[in-house]
């Protein structure tokens, strides 16, 4: 038997140290949601190293460190609208979930059916689907029906902001997005400036790459 609790608690007290994790609110966050419900069972074993893995159709469940990181960077409170493109396994969602207390609403959108099954049925398992709700189709669109939102969270690699996800951002609202450059993806944070993106880069990431089209 893995001792899941324990060795959720030694990975976050790490990120901690990193600097990785810097509020109580993204720490309680991190510790709060099982990521080892989030793999296949022959997967589990890995649930607290601090890496990615590959879970279905070539995709992946990112790090623990790029979901805190991430978390930090979105300044996630209760209350607020969020959407997220690339659900994968629901894991992320779940995090935002509880650094929001549970109050607010993410809507969760992917483009594998299979995956958002999957997300579903895990999100379902941990009863998270009154404030996550997952959605199948291109992210890439956002969810015009929906809009706008207080924060985006985008967890696969565009070639640029997709213009339609900028347009349902909020004007005081955050995206967190990972863009390809030349050589690297970076992630980037943009706001809204009288209308225009403003992005500021944070690190070198490595992300899948988001299928994207502007039709
Ligand atoms: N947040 C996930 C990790 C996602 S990996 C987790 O916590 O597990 C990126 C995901 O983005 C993949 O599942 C991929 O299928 C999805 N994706 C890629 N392009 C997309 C698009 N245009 N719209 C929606 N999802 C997309």
């Amino acid at each position: 038997m893995i001792d899941f609790a324990s060795a959720r608690r030694r990975l976050v007290n790490i990120l901690r140290d990193e600097g990785i994790i810097k509020s109580d609110r993204v720490e309680r966050a991190m510790l709060s949601v099982p990521r080892e419900e989030f793999l296949p069972n022959y997967l589990r074993l890995y649930a607290y190293e601090d890496t990615p893995l590959e879970v279905m159709y070539g995709q992946t469940i990112s790090a623990p460190h790029m979901v805190a990181m991430m978390c930090e960077l979105l300044d996630l409170k209760p209350g607020l609208r969020v959407l997220e493109v690339g659900t994968g396994t629901g894991y992320h969602a779940a995090v935002c979930a509880e650094a929001m207390e549970r109050r607010g609403m993410i809507h969760t959108i992917e483009y594998y059916p299979g995956l958002a099954l999957y997300a579903t049925q895990n999100l379902a398992r941990l009863s998270y689907l009154g404030v996550v709700h997952v959605f199948v189709g291109d992210g890439s669109k956002g969810l015009p029906k929906y809009a706008p939102f207080d924060r985006i969270l985008v967890t696969a690699a565009a070639p640029r902001v997709p213009p339609k996800l900028f347009e349902q951002l909020s004007s005081d609202g955050i995206m967190v997005i990972p863009i390809e450059e030349r050589f690297t993806q970076v992630l980037y944070v943009v706001t809204k400036e009288g209308g225009v993106p403003h992005m500021r880069p944070v690190t070198y990431v490595s992300f899948v790459k988001m299928r994207y089209s502007e039709e």
